[in-house]
């Protein structure tokens, strides 16, 4: 094609690199064009500044970046991350969340679709923390790769990849994985905090079990109704943080209900 003439090819500095796929580190078989041969023209009108190179990449990530009209690598680079996260989210849940030795409990057929599916997490994973690799185009050297390496930290601990930091959150606070996992997300990607909002939480639910049984049993006890000794004890609450609901209770047994 004409214009493919216009654009410089990225290679890689080191012969280790060479045929993988700048975006995953898979094997390459064929080429990403940085910005798409189809937005060619709009590009040149526009003298956007697009890098205008060639870049070697696997059959997956050079047709699903067919979809994406980035003229910059690192947008492309986020471009192709993001769709391996979704399209693979299945996979890598699997792969995060199970260990291998727990498949020998399996029955057969269940424990060898499980190991597939953590075969095709595992891979996914791999692909998602590949920071690409040093290149040159026409001469020019990359000063280091483009995805800086993510850590996971939980507690004072810091670990290189998901699984492990969600192995340890979980050996730490034992709340379930799969909860872990989606407060993780909610919490901004933190561990420290998803723990915090599940204990949060969990204080939160015994605190109202305990206040509601307590109050019940006060209620049947003065032939009160529930409700009204519950909203009570709630205001004393709030009016005296340092209160316990026991104390509460026993204040207003004083106040209102002392012979
Ligand atoms: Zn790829």
């Amino acid at each position: 094609m004409a214009y493919e003439k216009f654009y410089q090819p990225l290679r890689a500095v080191n012969a280790a690199d060479f045929h993988t796929c700048y975006y995953c580190g898979c094997v390459t078989s064929g080429e990403d064009f940085v910005p798409p041969l189809a937005e060619i023209a709009a590009y040149k009108r526009a003298d956007s500044g697009a890098d205008f190179i060639r870049v070697p990449a696997c059959g997956e990530c050079a047709r699903v970046l067919k979809n994406c009209s980035s003229g910059q690598l690192a947008l492309r680079v986020d471009f192709i991350k993001r769709y391996l996260n979704q399209h693979y989210a299945q996979a890598l849940r699997v792969y995060q969340m199970w260990e291998s030795d727990e498949l020998a409990e399996m029955d057969a057929a269940f424990r060898i679709s499980l190991a597939a599916g953590m075969r095709l997490g595992e891979e996914a994973q791999q692909r998602l923390d590949y920071p690409g690799f040093r290149y040159e185009v026409d001469g020019h050297k990359s000063g280091q790769v483009a995805v800086v390496a993510k850590v996971y930290a939980v507690h004072e601990r810091t670990f290189a990849d998901y699984k492990s930091a969600l192995n340890y959150a979980h050996e730490e606070s034992r709340i379930p994985k799969g909860r872990l996992a989606e407060l993780y997300l909610q919490q901004g990607e933190s561990f420290d905090k998803a723990i915090h909002a599940f204990q949060q939480n969990a204080a939160k639910k015994a605190f109202e079990r305990e206040l509601k049984d307590k109050c019940k049993v006060f209620a049947a006890t003065h032939v009160q109704h529930p409700k009204f000794i519950e909203r009570t004890v709630r205001q004393y609450l709030q009016q005296d943080d340092s209160l316990s609901i026991a104390a509460a209770l026993e204040k207003l047994r004083q106040e209102r209900f002392a012979d």
